[in-house]
């Protein structure tokens, strides 16, 4: 079969040049041209958000109208495609996609894709009080909730408005709803929540939670604060050993998991830590991403995208969305540039969904 659907490429700056199209394959699962097989989809679903975290975006972010989304109806067909492409994972990410309307039955639908055998979501939990059971029952399996101190008024500072109570209402909410194990997702940042990390990783103790310190990545406009700001995994790490004890290594962990994990002597949950600054995990990386725009990102920290919005608004078929969508991923690329001060500038993290 010939693959043409570069063609359908509108001309923008900041789009891939997807012209180095796969030496054979194009049937199978896709891969990428270091020989990575790429299975896990990260869509954004809103780049618009409840909160205005200071290490996600600027306090005065403008989101996108609604027609520059992709329609359930688009998400879903390259979902699909996705799947055809050997697709086993998507995580529902944002923004906030908690605040999509309609995001119980997307949820459903997207379950029911064949070969899709895990659907997840990462979200602020502000809002899962009540949609916890309904995301449950419509075929979410995990959650990840982002939290990132335990004080409230630390977390008021860090989201620029938050309730915490309502964080642990949605947790709760969350386990009562079986979705289980629960990750809670730790950005450590300077001048922030440094300090909470060991009340932060002392819940692991008592809870069967995953916590996950995470290093904070320079994007966007607000890049400069975040480069100021960067925790190294090693400094989080050494500070939860001083108060809390040896983390032991937890064997048998999925290669692909960025979060190395670790355990507490007699704790039911785990500690992990996510360091894409100090010790990038390229060689495992399986996943691409789905902008709420309609951008294929190959990489999180690379500006360079896929347009699939403009070709299946302009007729695409699912052949030529799945052939276009294969190019990209053969193009995914290996490492990012931020030792050589080449800091993606294009979005800020809410933009993409981490
Ligand atoms: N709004 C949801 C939430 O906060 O969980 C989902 C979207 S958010 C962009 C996804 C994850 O990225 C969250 O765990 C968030 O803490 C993390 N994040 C945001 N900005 C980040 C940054 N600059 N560096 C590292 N992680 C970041
Ligand atoms: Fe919103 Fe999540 Fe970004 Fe915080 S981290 S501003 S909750 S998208």
């Amino acid at each position: 079969m010939a693959v043409r659907v570069p063609l359908l490429l509108p001309d923008e700056t900041l789009l891939w040049p997807v012209d180095a199209p796969p030496p054979t394959a194009v049937t199978g699962p896709a891969v990428d041209s270091y020989g990575r097989a790429i299975n896990y989809l990260r869509i954004s679903l809103t780049d618009a958000c409840n909160l205005r975290c200071v290490y996600c975006m600027p306090e005065d972010m403008r989101f996108q109208p609604r027609s520059a989304l992709l329609t359930d109806e688009e998400i879903l067909t390259i979902a699909r495609a996705a799947a055809e492409l050997g697709t086993t994972k998507i995580r529902l990410t944002g923004g906030e996609p908690t605040i999509r309307p309609g995001l119980v039955e997307l949820v459903r639908a997207l379950a029911r894709i064949p070969g899709i055998r895990e659907l997840a979501m990462t979200t602020n939990g502000l809002l899962l009080a009540e949609l916890a059971e309904p995301l449950a029952q419509a075929g979410l399996k995990r959650l990840n909730v982002s939290i990132d101190t335990l004080d409230p008024e630390k977390f008021r500072r860090i989201t620029r408005w938050g309730d915490l109570c309502r964080v642990w209402d949605g947790i709760a909410a969350a386990e009562a709803a079986g979705l289980n194990p629960l990750k809670l997702n730790v950005v450590v940042v300077r001048g922030f929540n440094e300090d909470e990390v060991v009340p932060l990783a002392r819940l692991s103790i008592e809870r069967p939670w995953h916590i996950r310190f995470i290093e904070l990545m320079p994007l966007g406009s607000v890049a400069e604060f975040q480069q100021g700001a960067v925790v190294p995994s090693h400094e989080t790490r050494a500070r939860i050993e001083a108060e809390l004890g040896p983390l032991m290594p937890v064997p048998g962990h999925d290669l692909r998991d960025p979060a190395r994990p670790y355990r507490l002597a007699g704790a039911r949950g785990q500690i992990g830590f996510i360091d894409t600054i100090t010790d990038p995990f390229c060689a495992g990386c399986n996943r691409y991403r789905l902008t709420a725009d309609g951008k294929l990102r190959l990489c999180l920290l690379r500006d360079r995208e896929v347009d699939l919005l403009t070709p299946l608004r302009n007729g695409c078929t699912f052949e030529e969305l799945k052939a276009l969508m294969r190019l990209a991923i053969w193009n995914k690329p290996w490492g990012h540039g931020l030792p050589e001060g080449d800091v993606p500038r294009a979005r800020v993290m809410s933009q993409i969904g981490g």
